[in-house]
């Protein structure tokens, strides 16, 4: 089925083969197309909900953007967060126990950066809590579990997004659904009333301003960690709830991309393969879940904490894009629920774009430029003689 700016429509001739074969890697009785992952990720908290659920409640990894939060507060969820590991920023089961009370209706699992993990423990735990495992692949299209098998095909929902800056960037999103009566549910919210969008002329300067505010804080609890800000955001962040429910506008434009995703997987492994080669040696450690899962959404470093922001910007300078803005989500929402280790993590993390802008000779120039910076901040530190 397809959300379009007509309403629920069934899936598109063009889009069969798509919805096809994402129902076949994950064993979904039900695929919804629409604009966003963030679309799915409403519709999958609604799925989850029980009849007469008073304050249902998700648990999220505190590692992430901040969207499957800001649409759990759309669905009428209050967002919970999980603690990660700190070497792969992955949310554990541990932590997600650790966060579960008897409202817990959903956990999103965050493919981070295109990283996978064993989830069947997590799931098994889900299944005997009645608790959907929501699988959120937004970084991840077309990754592999440990087991081999696809993303999206342990959760119980998957969400997919083909915007902007994830691996093929057409526009839209997707949610896969396992249960059919669960698929059936996402599928009757559909037909009812949907929240107010924001107008299209509109979207792209309030998605502008909802990043800057986004950025801002995040820089500011870099230096200020005991800043409060989380009752000016949950004040704030209501008016931007016009831009989670979108249609897919252009259905041939995902079934044209879709074509190509294993030759984009192809070349950024490739991109983050001489990375890895390149770096060897400087003081960071480099992640390598993307060898095992064969997805590469950025090529994360973890550098100490005091050379976060300089390396960041030094490379910038030199012309390359470099990101390391995601932190740790509940110091936005609900900053009781400590997560020191997302908090560490945060504080590491350097991710360098491995998109296509990127070529071979670019990152061995950037990773040149990086180990010459990292020097001279190591000099810098010693002092003069
Ligand atoms: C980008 C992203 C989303 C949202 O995707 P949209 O298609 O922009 O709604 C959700 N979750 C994660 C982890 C993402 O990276």
């Amino acid at each position: 089925m397809i959300l379009t700016p007509e309403g629920l429509a069934t899936t598109p001739d063009v889009l069969r083969g798509v919805e096809d074969q994402l129902r076949g890697e994950t064993g979904a009785s039900v695929a919804i197309f629409a604009g966003r992952a963030a679309t799915a990720l409403y519709l999958a908290y609604l799925a989850a909900r029980r009849p007469d659920d008073e304050a249902p409640e998700v648990i999220l990894p505190a590692i992430s953007c901040a969207t499957p939060a800001n649409c759990a507060y759309l669905a009428g969820y209050r967002p919970r967060f999980a603690d990660v590991d700190c070497r792969t920023g992955l949310v554990t089961l541990e932590s997600v126990m650790a966060r579960a009370t008897p409202r817990t209706r959903a956990v999103v699992f965050v493919h981070l950066y295109g990283q996978t993990t064993d989830l069947r423990a997590m799931a098994e735990w889900c299944r005997r809590l009645r608790i959907a495992l929501i699988e959120d692949a937004a970084q991840a299209l077309g990754a592999r579990l440990p087991d081999g098998g696809h993303v999206g095909s342990v959760g119980d929902m998957a969400v997919y997004s083909f915007n902007p800056t994830k691996i093929i960037e057409c526009g839209g999103g997707a949610l896969v659904v396992r249960a059919p009566e669960a698929g059936e549910r996402a599928l009757a919210v559909l037909r009812g009333p949907l929240p107010p969008s924001a107008p299209p002329e509109q979207a792209a300067q309030l998605a502008r301003s909802y990043r800057d505010l986004h950025h801002g804080l995040v820089g500011l609890f870099r230096l200020r960690p005991e800043a409060v800000a989380s009752p000016l955001f949950l004040n704030l962040r209501q008016y931007y709830d016009g831009l989670y429910v979108r249609p897919l506008a252009r259905p041939e434009a995902l079934a044209a991309d879709w074509g190509q995703v294993a030759e984009v997987l192809g070349r950024r492994r490739e991109l983050a393969e001489r990375y890895a080669e390149e770096l060897k040696g400087g003081p960071w450690e480099l992640l390598d879940g993307w060898r095992a899962s064969g997805a590469c959404w950025r090529y994360t470093l973890l550098v100490t904490p005091e050379r976060q922001v300089e390396l960041s910007e030094a490379v910038r300078r030199d012309g390359f894009h470099v990101s390391n803005l995601y932190w740790p989500v509940q110091q936005f929402f609900a900053p009781g629920d400590s997560c020191p280790e997302a908090d560490r993590f945060a504080r590491r993390a350097v991710n360098l774009w491995v998109d296509g802008q990127m070529t071979a000779d670019r990152v061995r120039d950037c990773a040149g430029r990086l180990h010459r910076h990292a020097e001279t901040l190591a000099n810098s530190e010693r002092g003069p003689r």
